[in-house]
Formats: C-alpha cells, sequence, structure tokens
C-alpha cells in the first residue's frame, strides 16, 4: 500500500513538472506562412488553380484511349461549342495530361434537355478510377449510381440535382488513397458539394467503382483526373483544380 502512495506522489510529481513546462505559446507556429491566395467571387476560379477548361482548348487534356509503349496520346476527342465542352458519343473518356494527388476540384455540367436515351450518362473519375456518377437526376436507376453517387459504393446524402439542361456546380474535396509496398495503408476520402449542397460528406471508398465485380484498391501514385464519354452529350465548363498537398508543418 505504502508503496503504491510512493508511485502515486512520484507520479503526479512528475505530471506536474511536466504540466508546467507547457506554455500556450509552445504549442503555437508561425512559419512557414500558409501562402495568401485570393479568392475571386462568383464561378471565377482562385488564383492559385490550375485551369483545366476555360472555355477555349483542350490543351490541358489527351484522349484517355490506351496507347501502344512510346506512343503519344492522342488529342481530346470531344468539341467546344460557344466555349462550352461536350462529350462526342463513341469517342471515349479523355484525361488531363496532369497527374493528381489530393486535390479540390471545381466542374460544372450540364445534361441535354430533353433527356437523351442513356439518360445523359457521364462521370468525373478522381485519379482515373473512382466515379463520381453524372447521370439524370430523375432517372430511376439503383441508388448507389444515381446522380453524385460514388458509383456502386454508395448513394449521394440528398439529391441535389435541379433539372436537364441547366448548369449542375460541383466542388470535390479528394484526399488520394494511400500506399506503401505492403498495399493500401489509407483508403481514399471524398466530399462532394452539389449546387452548394453536401452530397457526401468524408465517405470513405471501399476501392475504385466498377460496373460488374466489387471495389477494390490497386497500389497507384497521382493520377490523371478523367471525365466519362457515355453515349450522351453531356456538357462541361469551368474546370479548374488545386493540388492539396503543397504545404507542409514546421
Ligand atoms: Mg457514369
Amino acid at each position: 500500500m505504502k508503496k503504491a502512495v510512493i508511485i502515486f506522489s512520484l507520479f503526479s510529481h512528475v505530471a506536474t513538472l511536466f504540466a508546467q513546462q507547457w506554455e500556450p505559446a509552445s504549442t503555437e507556429w508561425y512559419s512557414p506562412m500558409p501562402p495568401k491566395v485570393q479568392p475571386r467571387v462568383g464561378v471565377r476560379p482562385p488564383s492559385d488553380a490550375i485551369v483545366l477548361f476555360d472555355g477555349k482548348d483542350l490543351l490541358k487534356w489527351e484522349s484517355s484511349e490506351p496507347v501502344e509503349r512510346g506512343q503519344k496520346p492522342k488529342p481530346a476527342p470531344w468539341k467546344i461549342v460557344n466555349g462550352e465542352l461536350y462529350a462526342v458519343p463513341g469517342t471515349g473518356n479523355i484525361q488531363t495530361k496532369e497527374y493528381f494527388g489530393d486535390c479540390q476540384l471545381h466542374i460544372e455540367f450540364k445534361l441535354p434537355s430533353p433527356i437523351d436515351e442513356n439518360y445523359g450518362n457521364s462521370g468525373i473519375f478522381l485519379q482515373s478510377r473512382y466515379e463520381v456518377q453524372i447521370i439524370d437526376g430523375e432517372y430511376p436507376t439503383y441508388v448507389n449510381g444515381m446522380i453524385g453517387s460514388i458509383y456502386k459504393q454508395t448513394a449521394p446524402l440528398v439529391n441535389a440535382y435541379t433539372k436537364n439542361g441547366e448548369w449542375q456546380i460541383c466542388d470535390i474535396y479528394w484526399k488520394a488513397p494511400k500506399f506503401d509496398s505492403n498495399g493500401l495503408v489509407e483508403p481514399a476520402m471524398i466530399t462532394v458539394v452539389l449546387n452548394g449542397i453536401v452530397i457526401q460528406n468524408h465517405y470513405v471508398l471501399k476501392g475504385n467503382t466498377p460496373y460488374t465485380g466489387l471495389p477494390g484498391y490497386v497500389p497507384h501514385g497521382r493520377m490523371p483526373l478523367s471525365l466519362q464519354e457515355h453515349g450522351s452529350e453531356v456538357g462541361f465548363r469551368n474546370i479548374w483544380i488545386r493540388h492539396l498537398t503543397g504545404f507542409l508543418e514546421p
């Protein structure tokens, strides 16, 4: 008993000493300073964004069609009409030339009106393999394949789609999966805001988003962002992205 009391008093003495060493300022740091970024009102990209499409050209994009080793990827085969980018049925997906990991993506999309026979199917593939589904918001499909779903993994929290023929404003916050030599260390996480409404809240992905079979992870590093051509002339505009890995603790 006496021994226990001595140990306890020693422990509390050490704890008190330890506590006395801490000042509020000792857990505060001043550098490096996060860069100042100039936000811009409305739909314009912030000053540090990589503008992927601003209505003029597709220089930041290429075809997703696989090429032989040593061959150059084909140019992005979609069309620009009045400053808007449209998927051309039968031409395949397009992807960015730049590769991304953790990122913030802003993208606006518009489905045909009247809707076509494919119900405006398209998709936003983070890192070329994790799909946020684009499809007519009123199409009564399986809910883990509806607008704003993480395809075949989870339905959106709510349906925030307005209507076909109207621009849909989408912001995505993406935490890339992390791998080491033994495989998955940390799964991917996504938050999606559609028309100002959170429809995916820090959802942890089970893996990729295949049409057939179960999701799974295969180790990869940074990958292109890709957009799906699925037989519908879905429009896109004002696409910009920010890397979220540039800032380090001291
Ligand atoms: Mg799709």
